[in-house]
């Protein structure tokens, strides 16, 4: 049989034992659980890797515990303007979309624009207009409203800070997969950095730094310190060493974080990577990060703290 893989993060960061109660834990655990289960049965019964990513980051932007959709993190005007992307990477077709708001999934609209529409990458007033035309459902602001992140805008208000020092629970989410078919996708959608500034865009929805696929090498999925992901166009930079450099995965992967991302600086991260075989890398810099894969192989794994 060939090999299949599914990899999910919900964000890397401040995730210590410390700061999250054993129910809270387990809330996690269980949200992790839920969406890797939902992006492998898709690959488990011949479906496809697109398929799979985007099964996962639904699930995980329905889940008001992440920093995406419905439990994003607000800017600095106290709004949601939420980034998201999908690669194929058999056709290395991409879809993007950034600052929107209201929009319930956007890794639907991303894969939207990467099948219908002639443009990789739409931003806000005509990324929703298109939305509007293509049948992508809206929910009210409400939806999107979680204490957890309203509070922790008030508080980096108050210090100043864009994301929080002490709480560096970034919580973004994505997924990459590999299938029966050999082919490679991925895609992340995030609602960004408490108290960003209006219009700041991340990493997550510019393919090659927060997301990548390509058959040749690998799909990526990154989460943390946006500015510094895009700095080093991270997602691209793993290719490149798999491809140029006929790295491995693992050995690129964390040659990636853990040292380039490093010696820029910022606050760290982490990624989420699976290959041509199936093998899957989820190295970060940082004390932690919510993440799980699932591998026909047998590998299941479900983890949040820095035990790797
Ligand atoms: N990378 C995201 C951003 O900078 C944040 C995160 O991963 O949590 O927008």
């Amino acid at each position: 049989m060939k090999p299949f893989s599914i990899a999910i993060h919900g964000g890397a960061g401040e995730v210590l034992a410390k700061n999250l109660n054993p129910d809270q834990q387990k809330e996690y655990h269980d949200a992790l659980s839920k969406a890797v289960d939902m992006g492998y049965a898709v690959l488990e019964k011949g479906g496809t890797a697109l398929d799979a990513v985007e099964a996962a980051v639904v699930d995980l932007e329905n889940c008001p515990l992440f920093n995406a959709a419905r439990g994003a993190v607000f800017n600095s005007d106290g709004k949601h303007e939420l980034d998201a992307a999908i690669m194929d990477g058999k056709t290395l077709g991409a879809g993007a979309i950034c600052g929107v708001s209201s929009v319930k999934n956007p890794v639907k609209l991303a894969r939207k624009v990467m099948t219908d529409s002639q443009h990789v990458f739409l931003a806000g007033a005509g990324a929703a207009k298109f939305a509007k035309a293509n049948g992508i459902e809206f929910e009210k602001d409400e939806y999107f409203f979680t204490q957890l992140r309203f509070d922790q805008l008030q508080e980096a208000r108050a210090t100043g800070q864009v994301a929080l020092d002490h709480v560096k629970k970034f919580g973004t989410v994505g997924a990459v997969a590999l299938d029966v078919h050999g082919n490679l996708a991925a895609a992340t959608s995030t609602g960004g950095m408490t108290n960003k500034m209006p219009g700041r865009v991340g990493d997550a929805p510019l393919i090659g730094a927060g997301t990548y696929a390509n058959n040749k090498t690998c799909a990526v999925s990154a989460t943390g310190h946006g500015e510094y992901m895009i700095r080093a166009v991270i997602g691209h930079l793993i290719s490149s060493m798999m491809e140029f450099g006929g790295m491995p995965l693992d050995a690129a992967a964390d040659r990636a974080v853990n040292q380039v991302l490093k010696q820029l600086g910022g606050e760290g991260g982490g990624v989420i990577a699976v290959d041509q075989q199936g093998n899957v890398a989820m190295p970060f810099n940082t004390e932690g990060m919510f993440r799980a894969c699932r591998t026909s192989a047998g590998r299941v794994e479900i983890k949040m703290f820095g035990d790797y």
